[in-house]
């Protein structure tokens, strides 16, 4: 049996991140990564629309989305190897909801949020976004909120690529394998086996599996209610330039972003279940959907669809929140997953915390406590009600 201080299991950008801090907080730690896809190709990290928000209604995601933003400008101070620079094309033209007036009150009350918890986001009225955005047909909208600052995209590859390369630059190791079960008592894991016959010791176990950490909990006895929720993403072309165009959330539930010279765009499926294929589901782009575009931004009359591809949210079905921290019950077993949509812009905030966790018994930096699987037990939701398609 070999012995690890920590494995990993998973090294999307929430893997990489933990292993990151942990090994930036402790030189010498053994950390092994376990992953069984070293391509990423289903891996939502690899697959992710990349886009840092503000605007949530939990304050502890508007907390981590302000270290993110902060870690995102500052990727190469934290991230940069020698020879090996850190381009994550962080853009920061916001993102901009919609609402009609029966969602103005529910507007309203995310921006108090917002606004208490520092989010640098105003609330626009139509003549307002007609004047900044005048592509935008506002004729049916009766408010928006923008986020003036700390909002937009960014290349979540790169992200992802770049917090491993330094994991590993610190010491951290990454196997090729795949985590078949988990050994344990009632109150600890005691090894983890590989799909190579191999089994390692460890003394902390971390569930940064994505889509996929519903089976590695239940390895362990552990019931996680994150499932695989399949999203596609189409890429449009335009033919007239959309100036400072933002994220755009649609009060009919599809969001749009400039992507290059390109746009990007998805919508919530109307009929879904956990695991399909990672395959784009055409029968959503059908002319009611086109129609919608073109009824919100004229110039898409004339769109093209160029391609589109699907990937996993990695969906908490209990209260689309992430989950972060130790198991009650089994002391040693870590989560960091259900980030339902909007983990890449989280990772680096939610890896600090977990590894401060690990190593000092609590979250210093960022306060995420109510993030922490207890909640679960309790059956106390923290219900995010900002979550996009
Ligand atoms: C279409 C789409 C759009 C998105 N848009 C945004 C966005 O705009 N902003 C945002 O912040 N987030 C967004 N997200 C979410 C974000 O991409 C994810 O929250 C984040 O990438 C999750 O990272 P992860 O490391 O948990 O999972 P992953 O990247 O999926 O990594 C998990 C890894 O675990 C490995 N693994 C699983 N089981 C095992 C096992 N038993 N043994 C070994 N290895 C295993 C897998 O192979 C995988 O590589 C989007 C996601 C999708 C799909």
């Amino acid at each position: 049996m070999s012995l690890s201080d920590v494995v990993i299991v998973g090294s999307g950008v929430m893997g990489a991140a933990t292993a990151y801090w942990l090994t930036h907080a402790q030189p010498g730690l053994r950390v092994t990564l376990v992953e069984s896809d070293t391509r990423y190709e289903k891996a939502s990290s690899s697959l992710s629309a990349s886009s840092i928000r503000q605007q949530f209604t939990c304050p502890v995601n508007i907390r981590l989305s302000q270290f993110g933003i902060g870690f995102l400008r500052q990727a190469e101070q934290h991230l940069g190897l020698p020879g090996q620079p850190v381009a994550l094309g962080l853009q920061e033209p916001g993102y901009l909801y919609l609402a009609q007036p029966a969602q103005v009150a529910g507007m309203q009350t995310a921006h108090q949020i917002q606004r208490q918890a520092g989010a640098d986001v105003a609330l626009l009225g139509p003549e307002a976004l007609r004047q900044r955005y005048p592509w935008l047909n506002v004729e049916d909208v009766a408010l928006g909120s923008l986020g003036l600052s700390g909002e937009g995209w960014f290349d979540g590859p790169a992200l992802h690529q770049a917090f491993l390369k330094k994991a590993m630059a610190q010491g951290a190791q990454r196997l090729h394998d795949r985590v078949v079960g988990l050994d344990h008592t009632a109150s600890q894991v005691t090894g983890v086996r590989l799909a190579s016959g191999t089994t390692l010791g460890c003394g902390q176990v971390v569930n940064a599996a994505g889509p996929w950490a519903a089976a590695v909990a239940a390895m362990a006895g552990v019931q996680l209610p994150v499932e695989a929720a399949r999203r596609t993403v189409f890429v449009l072309s335009c033919p007239e330039p959309l100036p400072q165009c933002p994220l755009l959330i649609d009060p009919h539930g599809w969001w749009l972003r400039p992507e290059g010279r390109y746009l990007i765009s998805g919508a919530e499926p109307a009929h879904t279940e956990p695991g399909l294929p990672l395959e784009p589901d055409w029968r959503e782009w059908n002319d009611a959907q086109w129609a919608a575009l073109a009824h919100r931004i004229p110039a898409l009359a004339a769109l093209r669809v160029e391609r589109a591809w699907a990937g996993y949210y990695e969906m908490n079905t209990f209260d689309h929140n992430a989950v972060i921290g130790p198991h009650p019950d089994l002391h040693n077993l870590f989560f960091i997953n259900g980030f339902s949509g909007h983990g890449m812009q989280h990772a680096a905030g939610a890896g600090l915390a977990l590894a401060e966790w690990m190593l000092q018994g609590k979250s210093h930096t960022i306060a995420v406590d109510e993030l922490g699987f207890e909640r679960l037990v309790r059956q106390q939701p923290l219900h995010e009600l900002q979550v996009i398609g």
